[in-house]
């Protein structure tokens, strides 16, 4: 065992703030990982404050970790001392199951064990990357490329991996209208893939506050949602729309921006649920479909097309003493695109 300082949030809602923490004994297939950067990802914020249900407190966040390996097991094959990792929202899973041997360990049936508001093996609470040291079983961690330097990979471990997937998945490419809604931290990711996988790409935002922006991440078209206008000219245009808003969405109004097969694909998780009018799909045989992160291996080539493609997140880099102040920007969509924890603050 040993005590590593952590930003923690000591009860539901309350402000995050120094302490420390206990990480267990490298095993023999484990890695100690000296973190360097830690992203804030919305969904950080939606389980300090309890929003998805009840949570384990004190919690250290963080499962957008980019670090470097300062041990290793006995057993470890994959790392060595110095390698550059990334650690993801999960930390293992049961290995055994059909999804887990497809690399799905997202899927996993018996559940994974998520990187901080969870229970590891041993039964032990799990604390994320708001700390300056994390031991992780090597199968758990994916390779950080020496194109990408740690501060920009650290967001590509949620954000970047959770819109590359289902763009993957629904096959964003050329010839495809795709529509990215809500331009943060997930959905400037969002913007940047599916502009490199040669889709054209849409960004249905809130304002056209962030319209410039927008378009040099690689958007080819701009909308503001708060535009009755919008819905109208663009009915019935988009291939795959993915939503990444953080609050309950009027589904209706978005499926009717699909085309005849087309797909809404929810990456976001609000705190209510929401409902729709079935007749949204039936009349065109639209689908309404939800993703979660990714993989082990398709997070690895997400890093590796980041690499080859010069791809990483549009961050802001902070100091641990001003993640309260960061958390508070995130709700209120003001973020440009992603607050990244140097964890050597902490
Ligand atoms: P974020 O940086 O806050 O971005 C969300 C964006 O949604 C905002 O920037 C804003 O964009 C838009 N938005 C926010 N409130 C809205 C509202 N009331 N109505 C319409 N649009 C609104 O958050 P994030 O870190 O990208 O995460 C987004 C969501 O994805 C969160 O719910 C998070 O928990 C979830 N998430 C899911 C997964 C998964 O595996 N499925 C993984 C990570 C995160 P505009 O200003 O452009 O409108
Ligand atoms: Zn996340």
């Amino acid at each position: 065992m040993s005590t590593v300082p952590a930003y923690a949030v000591p009860t539901a809602k309350a402000p995050l703030e120094r302490t420390t923490i206990e990480r267990r004994p490298v095993g023999e297939h484990d890695i100690l990982i000296e973190i360097k950067y830690a992203g804030i990802c919305h969904s950080d914020i939606h389980q300090a404050r309890e929003g998805w249900g009840e949570a384990i407190f004190p919690m250290v966040p963080g499962h957008e970790i980019a670090g470097v390996i300062v041990e290793t097991g006995p057993a470890v094959t994959r790392y060595a001392v110095g390698d550059r990792v990334g650690v993801g929202c999960f930390v293992d899973s049961c290995r055994e199951c059909e999804y887990c041997k497809q690399g799905l360990e997202q899927y996993c049936v018996n559940g994974p064990v998520m990187t901080y508001n969870g229970i590891d093996n041993n039964g032990e609470p799990t604390y994320g990357g708001y700390s300056t040291h994390l031991v992780v079983d090597e199968n758990y961690a994916v390779r950080i490329p020496a194109e990408l330097s740690l501060d920009v990979a650290a967001p590509l471990l949620c954000a970047g991996i959770t819109t590359y997937s289902p763009l993957k998945h629904w096959q964003a490419g050329p010839g495809k209208q795709v529509a990215v809604v809500g331009l943060g931290g997930l959905g400037h990711m969002a913007v940047r893939f599916a502009h490199a996988l040669g889709a054209e790409v849409t960004v249905l935002s809130q304002s056209l506050r962030k319209k410039d922006d927008g378009l040099r991440l690689g958007a080819d078209h701009y909308y503001a949602t708060s535009d009755e206008k919008t819905f109208e000219e663009l009915a019935g245009r988009f291939d795959l729309i993915v939503s990444t808003v953080s609050a309950p969405l009027d589904l209706d109004a978005y499926l009717s921006l699909l085309r005849t097969d087309g797909t809404l694909v929810n990456v976001g998780a609000p705190e209510e649920p929401v409902s729709l009018n079935l007749f949204s799909l039936l009349t065109q045989r639209r689908t309404v479909a939800g993703s979660m992160i990714g993989g082990i291996p398709e997070t690895q080539e997400m890093l590796d097309f980041c690499a080859a493609h010069g791809l990483g997140a549009e961050i802001e880099v902070i100091r641990a003493d001003q993640i309260n102040e960061a958390y508070e920007r995130v709700l209120a969509s003001d973020v440009r695109y992603r607050f990244v924890i140097d964890t050597s603050t902490i």
